[in-house]
């Protein structure tokens, strides 16, 4: 198998590969997003690159600006086809250990569906 992603020793690979269960809620060409398994509000969903294992936002290059939108713009889709994009909702990429990143393969967290504040915790 050619697919970088069939090297990606990640949890999230595993997920990627149909290894492990994960509650899938969106899916295109490039993007999976699954529901978070540790939700950290109402709404918690992850988006990943199915395709390139990139481990940290810091890993990425110009190259991957592309995949990069996509991660963003399927977020914001999922947000207008659930209907609480007009509420509005948070998203966030954490990078390594103070960012706190736990999985090493790049993702988006969105979250929605309570109001979220304007800090960002520590
Ligand atoms: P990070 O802390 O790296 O930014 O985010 C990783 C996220 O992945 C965490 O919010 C954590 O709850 C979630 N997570 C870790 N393992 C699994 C898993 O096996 N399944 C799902 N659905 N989420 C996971």
């Amino acid at each position: 198998m050619n697919d970088p992603a069939s090297n990606n020793p990640t949890i999230f690979g595993k997920i990627i590969r149909r290894e492990i269960p994960a509650q899938i809620v969106y899916e295109d060409d490039d993007v999976l997003a699954f529901k978070d398994i540790a939700p950290q509000a109402p709404v918690h969903v992850l988006f990943i690159p199915k395709h390139v294992h990139i481990a940290t936002l810091d890993d990425a290059r110009a190259g991957d600006a592309v995949l990069l939108g996509k991660l963003v713009l399927a977020a914001a889709e999922y947000a207008r086809r659930e209907g609480f994009a007009q509420n509005g909702y948070r998203v966030v990429m954490n990078c390594r250990d103070d960012g706190g990143q736990t999985v090493y393969h790049i993702h988006l967290h969105l979250l929605a569906g309570k109001p979220l504040g304007h800090g960002f915790g520590g």
